[in-house]
């Protein structure tokens, strides 16, 4: 194992693969856009060195994700198969994984690529890199470091990770190589029309049900600087959402002009409180409130799991969230 502090090298990376037979490719539950495109990308990227592939996400290929090319790919975790090597993308700790892990045991090759700021960097091997703004456009630079092939598919998983995790290249974790990479996998085969009416103007009506509830029952605190929504169990049953419905709607409170720091809280199914939380001002770090509570992320996006119920989970929180707003006063 090197030093877990110090990022490994692509050609180390690479060379630990070449040593294992069987490569397991996996990402963080509840995927995003960077975790199953990165996780297709690379598991595309091995099968074409003629490696034993397999990729899996504890939610499997949700149908939002469906675009994505040769999504087939990425599976649901099977119980009992065992892998010579893990390689974990977009996730910032292991347990994030699922029940993935069952499938790899120590000393196995344990590679750890990601972007997050938390990332506890848990891998044998570990590449963690805070300023790309998408694990995605890491991957970019490994494969383009290994000289490899491009192809239009693998184009369009890093394109999607990339648009997706940079809010369409707005958000300030865009830079310019981040240009120069969307330009390489555009001119390596992506349609960027098609691929952005996929990702953001195909969506079922039953997320824009919920953006009405969402709208409805927003709250506003601290003179305005913080927003948030709560979504209850019982309208998660009734609308029949879906856990990747409920993504991007944080969006929309975060827009409000006076608003620093928008919250999302879920009720979830074990009684859990699933907190997603954004902020647009550098100096209100979302990723340090979270980690209060065991969450983690990104200074500008960040997410935790409270204990339940709901109503005081959501008021110790959004008291820590005014605290860390109210230092910026
Ligand atoms: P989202 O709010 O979109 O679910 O997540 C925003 C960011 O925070 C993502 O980068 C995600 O990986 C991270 N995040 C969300 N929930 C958790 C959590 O419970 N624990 C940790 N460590 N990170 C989280
Ligand atoms: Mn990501």
């Amino acid at each position: 194992m090197t030093d877990p502090a110090t990022n490994a090298s692509f050609a180390e990376i690479a060379g630990a693969l070449e040593g294992a037979q069987s490569i397991l490719v996996a990402s963080h539950l509840r995927p995003d856009g960077d975790a199953l495109g990165s996780t297709t990308a690379f598991a595309l990227w091995l099968r074409s060195q003629g490696r034993d592939v397999t990729a899996w996400n504890e939610n499997g290929m949700p149908e939002k994700f469906g675009f994505l090319p040769e999504n087939g790919l990425v599976g649901l975790p099977e119980a009992g198969r065992k892998f010579d090597a893990l390689v974990a993308l977009d996730t910032s700790v292991k347990n994030r994984l699922g029940t993935v892990l069952k499938a790899i045991e120590a000393p196995a090759i344990f590679i750890n690529i990601d972007h997050h700021v938390s990332n506890e960097r848990y891998g044998t091997l570990n590449y963690v890199d805070p300023a790309s703004p998408a694990t995605g456009q890491i991957v970019f630079e490994f494969l383009r470091d290994r000289g490899a092939e491009i192809t239009p598919e693998i184009a369009g998983n890093l394109f999607a990770a990339i648009s997706t995790d940079t809010g369409s290249f707005q958000y300030t974790n865009t830079t310019a190589r981040t240009f120069e990479v969307a330009a390489e996998l555009v001119k390596a085969g992506v349609n960027v029309g098609e691929l952005s009416c996929a990702i953001y103007d195909t969506q079922p009506r039953r997320r824009f049900e919920l953006l009405k509830l969402a709208v409805n029952s927003a709250r506003f605190l601290c003179g305005g600087q913080v927003a948030c929504f709560s979504l209850k169990r019982a309208d998660v049953e009734r609308l029949g959402l879906t856990p990747e419905d409920s993504e991007g709607v944080i969006d929309h409170l975060r827009a409000v002009d006076s608003v620093v720091a928008a919250v999302f809280f879920e009720e979830m199914e074990d009684g859990k409180t699933r907190v997603s939380a954004r902020s647009k001002d550098l100096r209100v770090d979302i990723c340090k409130v979270c980690q209060l509570f065991g969450g983690g992320g990104h200074p500008l996006a960040a997410g935790a799991r409270m204990a339940g119920p709901i109503e005081v989970a959501e008021e110790k929180f959004l008291k820590a969230v005014c605290d860390e707003v109210g230092k910026c006063d």
